[in-house]
């Protein structure tokens, strides 16, 4: 079935803001649902060919190399893909009564009202609590759909797919900048894992950051939930006055909470209660699941809350736990040699990620750290590390900077150079024994030595290989 939302479509002036992965979809569909389409972006067509050539048979009109004021204040619709600015003329097309919305927006007013939309926002854990719930959900042999801003899959390709349907799944990542352009998307759960500085390059201040986090649950109803972080101080703040139902998940020790999720006492199992449609208390063993770290049991709750609040059965949550790998370079186990287990976790590229992972680490850990500085403090990595570090290993132009900061932190392990991966990861091993971990987690950019995170993640798993480790990847 397709929506009167869809159905109106037909014969409109659609322009199509931004030319790759989402843009090429959008277009695709508002074509295919009868509007005329038009799509800019500001690069020129010289540097788009390979993107212009995925449109081929799709007769939309170009303007590139920038954009038309006009077509944007005489349009019946503009999509915004996502991490484009705002624009000039999108300003103008709004001054002139143009609805300008994000590709959400568009597959969120085409979604089948029956189908349930899961949605998960956050600074960080984004990507791993998106793809876990879409393996719970999977696991109900409901139809799914996992996507929005997470792989290759933009969420307006949600509508075309079998989950679109009375009861299916729709699971989707999505931006802070997709929120932006936002005006009714409503989730039946909205996860919202968690708030820290970011991007605020584009929006400003962090207020005005967490507000457009905040907006995931701006235009929910009092029958869906909005699943929040309770020991992130930002999230609390979006949580109050809310229209929806709230649940709180909070990993920290000895909380108890009345309806959401926490861990026990002996961390042993991640406890339910009150979640809408289930039994008052539900327990689930934490060993189900292979990621590790605090906040991967913040990232499972939010998952489990959400599934479980639209009707995925405690065995389908079971199932899809212990089926659920972690993504690429997030805490990725790719390596055991007698016993001596080495992580990729390529994608912590920021402070707060690799804190993140290595606070808590169930075994001592040797670090492999750095790359292109960021330009913040490395303390709450060094604090974050204390009690499970055996030694740092630093590669990249940042060594020196992480260096001085451990000489401050005061830190007792040694803390070696190394001049690339391969070395650095026979270093690290050098330091370890059976029961340790070697943790790839930079803290770092990674393009001065490496293409992006997959490169180095990649080159880390062949240094794995080299020291005779066998590969679990
Ligand atoms: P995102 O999609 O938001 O970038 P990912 O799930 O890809 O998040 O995780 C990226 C990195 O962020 C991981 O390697 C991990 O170090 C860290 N991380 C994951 N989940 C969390 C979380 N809940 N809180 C803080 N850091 C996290």
């Amino acid at each position: 079935m397709s929506t009167d939302f869809q159905q109106s479509l037909r014969g409109k002036r659609v322009v199509v803001v931004g030319l790759a992965q989402t843009g090429i979809a959008v277009a695709r569909f508002c074509h295919r649902h009868g509007a005329s389409v038009i799509v800019t972006d500001g690069k020129p067509a010289a540097q788009l060919g390979e993107r212009m050539a995925q449109l081929d048979d799709v007769p939309v009109q170009w303007q590139l190399g920038g954009h038309d004021l006009a077509s944007f204040t005489g349009a019946d619709l503009v999509v915004m893909s996502p991490g484009v600015p705002t624009l000039p003329e999108m300003v103008a097309a709004r001054a002139a009564g143009v609805e300008v919305i994000a590709e959400i927006e568009l597959a969120y007013r085409c979604l089948h009202p029956g189908a349930q939309l899961l949605a998960i926002t956050g600074t960080n854990g984004k990507s791993t609590t998106t793809a876990l719930t879409g393996a719970l959900c999977s696991a109900s042999g409901r139809p799914t759909f996992c996507g929005g801003n997470l792989g290759n899959m933009p969420m307006i390709d949600a509508v075309d797919h079998p989950a679109n349907v009375d009861g299916g799944l729709v699971v989707v990542e999505v931006a802070a900048f997709m929120l932006e352009n936002c005006t009714s998307f409503a989730p039946t759960t909205g996860v919202l894992t968690n708030i820290t500085p970011d991007h605020l390059d584009r929006f400003g201040t962090i207020d005005h950051y967490a507000a457009m986090k905040g907006r995931l649950w701006d235009f929910q109803r009092a029958d869906q939930l909005a699943i929040a972080n309770a020991a992130d101080p930002w999230v609390v703040r979006e949580a109050v006055d809310l229209v929806p139902q709230l649940a709180w998940f909070d990993s920290r020790p000895g909380a108890d909470v009345a309806r959401g999720a926490f861990i026990s006492a002996d961390r042993k199992q991640l406890v339910l209660r009150g979640v809408p449609g289930a039994a008052a208390e539900e327990r689930f063993p934490v060993d189900d699941l292979i990621i590790v770290g605090n906040h991967n049991l913040e990232n499972a709750m939010g998952a489990y809350l959400g599934a479980r609040a639209c009707g995925v059965s405690v065995d389908a949550i079971r199932a899809g736990a212990r089926s659920y790998r972690p993504l690429p370079h997030r805490m990725e186990l790719v390596g055991d040699r007698d016993g001596l287990y080495f992580y990729d976790d390529s994608k912590g590229t920021n402070v707060a990620s690799v804190a993140a992972s290595v606070r808590g680490f169930p075994r001592p850990l040797v670090l492999i750290a750095g790359g292109v500085d960021k330009g913040g403090s490395y303390a709450p990595m060094l604090e974050a590390l204390n009690g499970v570090c055996k030694g740092i290993v630093l590669i990249g132009a940042a060594a020196p900077l992480i260096r001085a900061a451990c000489a401050e932190h005061g830190v007792t392990y040694p803390v070696i150079d190394a001049a690339d991966m391969h070395a650095a990861v026979a270093a690290a091993t050098e330091l370890c024994g059976a029961g340790d971990a070697v943790v790839l987690s930079p803290a770092c950019a990674s393009y001065d030595m490496f293409k992006n995170f997959g490169h180095r993640g990649q080159v880390f798993r062949e240094a794995v290989s080299a020291v005779g480790a066998k590969r679990l990847d």
